[in-house]
């Protein structure tokens, strides 16, 4: 038989390959199989060759002239299972085609993995007359198959060791990988993907080339701490797999989180926040305490002093003063003196700039610091914050001595009533106009109609039970909200007001105003 290299083969003219039957002359078969790029060989019934192809001759490094006469099994390696064998010929002498992989050898000895099809070839009565045997060196294949299960395999095992939490989400936002911390967390969360509090958290970011940069997450979880991620995000580009895409790829990008937990680390920080305010809020209140006392004693000694001054200016007109007019003139000088120098020890209270704040986390700082009276008189404390609250502007420090000094009220007014019912609501709210409004809600005894007008009147105090109080609270506090530009209003609760409280406690209600005084701004939210 002429080989393809035969220039006989390779120019002869196919036209005139149909007979006039119609049938497709055989001569034509034999040389498309010359130029197939399959290894394919024909043999009798007992797989003893009859003819092989270039492409055998190629692969299997045996020429025409060595294989015809032999049998197939030349090819065969002791790797494959004589199963295999077992089902090929189970297969092909019940006249099915038979398709499979196994290990042949190279006339110099290499081994090979062989993708065959053996197709029984039956004459006119149907008996089996040859065997028909195609097959493709696949060993590539096989080793790049190979390698990228080993290497998803490794990935897969450092990914899922890894302490963090990884989840890729196409561009759909959809979950197409995560890792079983991943999964742990999604399960504590119970609710939705977390991936989609991670995806919200960067959706208005900026990405610098396909990263961004990291950011602090918190996710909630009902019945556990709430988490916190410190999680980066980045751009990952998928190969388009698509046969339409072979020529014209669609470029597709998802984004991949990587986010470690610093819960603990988080926790450790929020402590030694909560550590230095409470430092800071008893700095502050000993601080307002001496003022408080100082500005007492000042508006004790200058009543009686201004009454001595009328009365030195009354003798001075009528009589010159007569022999009183010295001493008087050094009572006033000693009392002077003394007033200047009590003013010179009222405690410094340091200008704050002003910052655009958040006032659920200042009353939670708030809460943190009053825990300890709070359990001390075994007071509950039911928290809604809005979810949303616009940033106001102010300053944190004054505002929290603000929040501190109402909480302390509801804390003194459940004390005095000493009623069952040890309950503090607190609430806030954002109303459309870009305002903060915050509410405390005691439990306690509520405003007797006779001292509703005093309590914003210097040192008024009508506490029973809270004697150490001098009554300045609620004017510092008129002060601070009036500085941030917004309002405070103390009223009896009526049960419209709050569903839940008895009536007869008290409700304070702030408005923080959400453009600064001084500025006329409106605060960054
Ligand atoms: P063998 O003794 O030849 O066969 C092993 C088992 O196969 C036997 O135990 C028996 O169960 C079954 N068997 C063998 N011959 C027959 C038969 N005539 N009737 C029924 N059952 C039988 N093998 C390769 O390794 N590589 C190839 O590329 C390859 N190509 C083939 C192409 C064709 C067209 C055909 C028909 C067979 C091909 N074979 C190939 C199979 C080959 O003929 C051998 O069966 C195989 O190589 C095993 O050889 P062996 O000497 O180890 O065992």
């Amino acid at each position: 038989m002429a080989s393809p290299q035969d220039p006989s083969v390779s120019t002869r003219s196919v036209s005139g390959a149909r007979q006039p039957d119609g049938e497709i002359a055989l001569d034509v078969f034999r040389r498309a199989i010359e130029y197939v790029p399959v290894a394919t060989s024909i043999t009798d019934t007992q797989a003893n060759i009859l003819y092989v192809n270039p492409a055998f001759e190629r692969l299997s490094g045996y020429t025409r002239d060595e294989v015809v006469g032999r049998n197939e099994s030349l090819l065969s390696d002791k790797a494959t299972p004589i199963a295999i064998y077992k089902d090929l010929w189970a297969t092909i002498t019940a006249g099915a085609p038979w398709q499979g992989r196994l290990v042949n050898r190279t006339k110099d000895g290499r081994r090979y993995l062989a993708d065959l099809n053996v197709v029984p070839v039956s004459d006119a009565t149907g008996a089996i007359i040859h065997f028909v045997g195609m097959h493709n060196d696949v060993t590539d294949l096989h080793q790049l198959e190979s390698k990228v299960k080993n290497q998803d395999a490794l990935i897969t095992s450092v990914v899922e060791a890894a302490p963090v939490v990884i989840v890729l989400l196409d561009s759909l936002g959809r979950v197409v990988f995560s890792n079983q911390a991943y999964q742990d967390l999604k399960r504590e969360t119970e609710e939705g993907e977390p991936a989609d509090v991670f995806a919200q958290a960067f959706q208005e970011r900026h990405a610098q080339g396909d990263k961004f940069p990291a950011l602090e997450i918190s996710v909630e979880a009902p019945n556990a701490e709430r988490h916190w991620f410190s999680c980066s995000a980045s751009k990952v580009h998928e190969h388009d797999m698509s046969a339409a895409g072979y020529f014209t790829p669609v470029g597709q990008s998802g984004l991949l989180f990587v986010a470690s937990d610093i819960t603990l680390q988080r926790q450790r920080y929020e402590q030694a926040r909560t550590n230095a305010m409470r430092a800071l809020v008893a700095e502050q209140q000993m601080a307002q305490g001496m003022r408080e006392i100082v500005s007492g004693a000042i508006f004790q000694l200058q009543g009686p002093l201004n009454v001595m001054s009328a009365a030195a200016q009354m003798m001075e007109r009528q009589n010159g003063g007569g022999a009183l007019a010295a001493p008087i003139e050094e009572v006033l000088k000693a009392g002077g003196d003394a007033l200047e120098k009590l003013k010179a020890a009222l405690p410094h209270v340091a200008d704050e700039p002003v910052a655009s704040l958040n006032i659920n986390e200042l009353i939670r700082e708030v809460l943190d610091v009053s825990i300890d009276a709070l359990l001390r008189e075994g007071i509950f404390v039911d928290w809604r914050p809005a979810k949303v609250l616009p940033n106001v502007p102010g300053r944190a420090n004054a505002l929290r001595t603000m929040i501190k000094n109402l909480v302390d009220n509801a804390i003194f007014a459940i004390k005095d009533a000493g009623g069952a019912r040890r309950e503090i609501v607190m609430t806030t709210r954002a109303p459309s106009s870009g305002d903060v409004k915050m509410e405390i809600c005691d439990s306690g005894g509520g405003l007797d109609e006779a001292i509703r007008l005093k309590i914003y009147e210097p040192f008024f105090s009508a506490w029973k039970k809270t004697r150490s109080r001098p009554g300045m609270g609620l004017v510092l506090a008129r002060q601070i909200v009036a500085a941030q530009g917004g309002s405070l209003k103390i009223d009896n609760l009526t049960p419209v007001l709050i569903s839940g409280l008895t009536p007869g406690g008290c409700k304070a209600e702030v408005i923080f105003a959400a453009t600064d005084p001084h500025k006329g701004e409106k605060s960054s939210r």
